[in-house]
């Protein structure tokens, strides 16, 4: 669920294994290990920790090789030690194999393996592929003996593997782990153009744009020179090029300390992006290209469900309320990982939402293909161009944010938000939602980028109240309505990059139960815009207050008399309530990153957490 990189070509292949590596580290890891075929012979060097340690145990030694498998992991099974860390390798000490994702019937296979006589040598799962492949493979036979291996294994994977029998290709395969194949220029005519294989788009930008994203049940052979790719029946199935339209710079943190904050500052740009070419502000209409096979249907839905995990679940909420408040569509959101095992019933009618940033998540995934197996239309709303819930939906929207890297979602979270809005003006001019609210709806659309400047502008103030409330134990944070979601994504942010304890609830609801906890010790967030629960929320935050507790407010711009009840008030400024959202959260999102950056966590790499979740 890591990452893992191949290189293949004529250039030394460890600098390129490194520096694909280092832009995969934004995935948070616990392990580092390369393997290269040097003389003739495989090496591997792999250690626990950060690549610092594995840059340092490669420091004495110089390798000329061309060919190489890099890993970063984030252990499922076994500890993160040196034993454990990837490339692992088969009893002959030729193959070397890096593995992403997770083996199933991992028991049913050790036990076999281990009474033909292989000698297993760490706790994981992945070594079972080093040592399946040595059982079917003669010395010349790579890739069948890979296939054959691929029959016997259960789960997900994304592999690369080598071997010093045949020191001239990797052969790499993938089934629920993705996997992209960059083809480099050549470096001199009639030569050939060398190859990175890599899961993760970032590993491959510094030395192409050219790619070829395999898919699931994929196996491919790759040379120096050439390439190919062929399905488990062993058909050829060799798909287009695609071009990344990404720029190297954002992988890179351009100055910022961490990507996270980075990818806060350009929330202004992901919003005009995410709408870029979407809007027909005369008509009162938006334009979804993505959609457009799919309008008739869209027109006769009778119930919308959501499927996301983590963040994207709660700009789901927000999708919910949206549909059925605007639009008086029944709504809903599941939770991903859950949908699989609900048994919902889907009437005929249903049009399933998949919401995923990478387009990756495991869950949403297994979400998809249980919705299309009841027979619903199924739609993703994702970040990364080409990715599997892309692949896999009928129709969908792009986010088009660019590359996000930081663990802790922000961007994309926005966007998210934009692109359902749009969905629902969308659905809004196919149903009941008129003309002229659907203008004033997109005409304030293009007023948020400028918008949420002016509260990034009071980021200095944001960072004043963070530091006061940092060293804290506990945060409540509370919202009412379409904010609701909010406050939960709020305190979802905070347990992610600060480890402190945090809890999201409706405001109602702090009598019910919660109130039981404030002291003046508790900080309680409360985004309390000028919207039509204002009144309702103010009296929360007496109940609050007439407990001790210290009340930080998100507040529209001009409301004096929150600082009354509020011991620090952070301003938006004002907009339509359904647009409240998209704004209250980017103060939350920068008091998250202060906190964190106050208590001195690893921000953008969170500790147990990993960007696109590839396992169940
Ligand atoms: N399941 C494997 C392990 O624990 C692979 C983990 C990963 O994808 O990084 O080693």
């Amino acid at each position: 669920m890591c990452g893992i990189i191949g290189y293949i070509g004529l250039k030394p292949s460890l600098p390129i294994l490194m520096d694909g590596l280092k832009r995969m580290e934004y995935r948070g890891y616990d392990s580092a290990g390369i393997a290269v075929i040097e003389n003739g012979q495989l090496k591997t060097v792999k250690k626990s920790g950060k690549l610092d340690a594995l840059q340092a145990a490669l420091a004495n030694q110089s390798f000329s090789s061309v060919i190489g498998l890099g890993h970063i992991r984030w252990a499922t099974h076994g500890a993160p030690t040196d034993l454990n860390a990837h490339p692992h390798s088969d009893c002959t000490g030729k193959i070397a194999i890096v593995h992403n994702g997770i083996i199933e019937n991992l028991a049913e296979l050790k036990a076999e393996l281990k009474a033909e006589g292989h000698e297993l040598k760490t706790a994981t799962d992945s070594e079972v592929f080093a040592h399946l492949i040595e059982k079917y493979y003669n010395g010349h036979n790579l890739s069948e003996a890979v296939l054959q291996a691929l029959t016997k294994v259960k789960g997900a994977y994304g592999l690369a593997v080598i071997s010093s029998s045949e020191p001239d290709k990797i052969v790499a395969a993938r089934l629920g782990s993705p996997l992209i194949l960059g083809i480099l220029p050549q470096d001199q005519p009639n030569q050939g153009n060398g190859y990175v294989i890599a899961s993760d788009a970032a590993a491959i930008l510094p030395f192409t744009k050219e790619v070829v994203y395999l898919e699931d049940n994929d196996l491919a052979i790759i040379t120096g020179e050439n390439y190919e790719i062929i399905e488990k029946s062993g058909k050829c199935n060799n798909h287009q090029k695609q071009h990344l339209d990404w720029d190297l710079t954002e992988a890179e943190k351009e100055g910022y300390p961490h990507f996270m904050l980075k990818e806060i500052m350009e929330e202004p740009k992901v919003v005009a992006d995410s709408m870029r070419g979407r809007l027909i502000p005369e008509q009162g209409k938006v334009k979804l290209g993505g959609l457009i096979d799919v309008l008739p249907q869209l027109k006769s839905a009778r119930r919308i469900i959501f499927v996301a995990c983590g963040t994207a679940h709660y700009a789901g909420r927000i999708g919910e309320y949206l549909m059925e408040s605007q639009l008086g569509l029944p709504a809903e959101v599941e939770y991903a990982s859950e949908f699989r095992y609900n048994e919902s019933v889907l009437e005929p009618g249903t049009v399933v939402i998949a919401i995923s940033q990478s387009g990756e998540t495991a869950d949403t995934l297994a979400a998809i293909r249980q919705a299309k197996k009841l027979g619903a239309l199924v739609l993703g709303i994702v970040n990364v161009v080409g990715s599997s819930i892309a692949r896999e939906t009928t129709a969908g929207v792009y986010n088009h944010v660019g590359l996000e890297i930081s663990v802790a979602s922000t961007k994309a979270f926005v966007s998210q938000l934009v692109i359902l809005v749009l969905l629902t003006i969308l659905l809004g001019r196919q149903r009941n939602l008129s003309e002229d609210k659907a203008k004033e709806i997109i005409s304030e659309l293009e007023n948020l980028p400028d918008k949420i400047k002016q509260i990034l502008e009071q980021r200095d103030i944001i960072e004043t109240i963070a530091k006061k409330y940092a060293q804290r134990n506990n945060i409540i944070f509370i919202g009412r309505k379409i904010n609701y979601p909010i406050a939960l994504e709020g305190a979802l942010k905070l347990k992610e990059i600060s480890y402190l304890h945090a809890e999201g609830y409706p405001a109602g609801e702090l009598k019910h139960g919660p109130l039981a906890l404030i002291d003046a010790t508790w900080p309680v967030v409360a985004i309390a815009p000028q919207d039509s629960v204002y009144q309702k929320n103010l009296s929360n935050l007496q109940e609050v207050k007439a407990r001790d507790g210290q009340i930080i407010a998100i507040a529209t711009a001009g409301d004096e008399a929150i600082k009354e009840l509020a011991k620090e008030v952070i301003y938006l400024p004002k907009t339509l309530e359904i647009l409240y959202p998209i704004l209250a959260v980017i103060p939350l999102q920068l008091l998250a990153y202060f906190i964190a950056k106050e208590r001195g966590c690893p921000i953008d790499q969170p500790r147990n957490l990993a960007k696109s979740v590839t396992v169940e």
